[in-house]
């Protein structure tokens, strides 16, 4: 074990933590591809608070445990991490959990819309697809996350279960979890009063070109 990577993933678990899109009961996994390699770091402990380095595990991406001890209810969803890493050669985190109003849609099978602007600005123009249920991690579960994901879409809602999100960075997926999960509190909380309405569609690619100049000039006059 690559006491590197081992930190690196506790790292993530407990940005995770402290973004605040997780359940009360800290329930999730975050893993990270070794880059140039067939093997990820994936946290096997029953929640990410309080994650011990001894509970991480080294598991190829055909699937196999390499290293560590990986309980079966943790081992089950692994598919759906090695999937990620398998279609998308950018990505090198995947983050997983039951953030409670993202889990809301997930349970309502209802798709997060484009109504919160960093959800423009970071690659969900669209908004959040929901992937049909599967029991966890199987192949029935996997394939529908392939289905709903179209390229560049980095977050899935999981019908009856949680939140997928896949990412270049950890901090790119930790920052995408929290974005979906506030998108999901605003629309929930827009609902008592007339509903969420969606950025329209000519206006969803400007919101990221402006935050692209922004980015690069370093003012907003642009
Ligand atoms: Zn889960």
């Amino acid at each position: 074990m690559d006491a590197d990577f081992v930190n690196q993933l506790i790292d993530a678990a407990q940005r995770v933590v402290a973004s605040g899109a997780i359940s009360a009961n800290g329930h999730g996994n975050v893993s990270l591809r070794v880059p140039d390699s067939d093997e990820m770091y994936f946290t096997a402990g029953p929640s990410l608070r309080n994650h011990a380095a001894s509970a991480v595990v080294r598991i190829g991406l055909d699937g196999t445990l390499r290293e560590g001890e990986l309980p079966p209810i943790q081992g089950a969803v692994v598919a759906m991490h090695t999937a990620m890493y398998a279609d998308n050669p950018d990505v090198g985190c995947v983050l997983h959990t039951h953030s409670p109003f993202a889990t809301a849609y997930a349970v309502a099978h209802r798709p997060i819309g484009c109504w919160v602007e960093a959800l423009a600005m970071f690659g969900l123009p669209t908004g959040v697809p929901v992937a049909g249920y599967g029991p966890r991690g199987s192949e029935q579960a996997v394939a529908n996350i392939r289905a709903a994901v179209t390229p560049g879409v980095p977050a899935v809602l999981l019908a009856n279960h949680g939140v997928l999100v896949f990412h270049r960075t950890p901090d790119l997926a930790i920052m995408v979890g929290g974005i979906v999960e506030e998108a999901a509190q605003a629309g929930i909380r827009a609902g008592s009063i007339g509903g969420p309405v969606e950025i329209p569609d000519e206006l969803r690619a400007a919101a990221l070109q402006r935050a692209m100049a922004f980015e690069a000039k370093g003012t907003a006059r642009v």
